[in-house]
């Protein structure tokens, strides 16, 4: 990260960093999540990981759900394709703290259903197995 670094630190006056940039911020979109507590919290987070390039990680506490996904309009040269009508969060984000050079050590990340999912195991009470659960029913008696 040295290289970036001193990258951003000598730029010239006018200069952009976006244009020593592979658009990194135009190729993913993530979503804050509730902090899972149950199995079937888990259990739904586990589903949105088997979907394509999904990543989770948890910042200050608070969870989010990453999906990797290129920006339709980013063209191939890294570029906005929509640059004047690009939406407002595009418009409001800066290359201040953006991820050109961040290295950012996240509390918890998770890549794979596999890994929550062990997580999970390792924090919750052990899970009750579908017969268990079954033990639970109301018994209907005959009369
Ligand atoms: S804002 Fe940062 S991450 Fe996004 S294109 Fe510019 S330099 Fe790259
Ligand atoms: S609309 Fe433009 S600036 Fe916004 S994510 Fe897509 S390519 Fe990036």
């Amino acid at each position: 990260m040295t290289g970036v670094r001193n990258l951003r630190a000598s730029l010239k006056p006018g200069e952009v960093l976006c244009s020593h940039c592979t658009a990194v911020c135009c190729r993913y979109f993530s979503i804050t999540l509730d902090t899972p507590k149950t199995w079937e919290d888990f259990d739904l987070i586990r589903w949105y990981m088997t979907h394509g390039r999904v990543s989770l990680f948890v910042d200050d506490g608070q969870w989010y759900l990453v999906i990797h996904a290129d920006c339709r309009y980013l063209r191939p040269d890294h570029l906005c394709g929509i640059y004047e009508t690009r939406p407002t969060i595009c418009r409001s984000y800066t290359t201040d703290e953006c991820e050109f050079d961040n290295d950012h050590v996240f509390e918890k990340y998770f890549e794979s259903p596999e890994q929550i999912w062990e997580y999970a195991e390792a924090i919750l009470p052990p899970r009750e197995t579908e017969r268990e659960q079954e033990t639970h029913l109301p018994v209907l008696h005959a009369h």
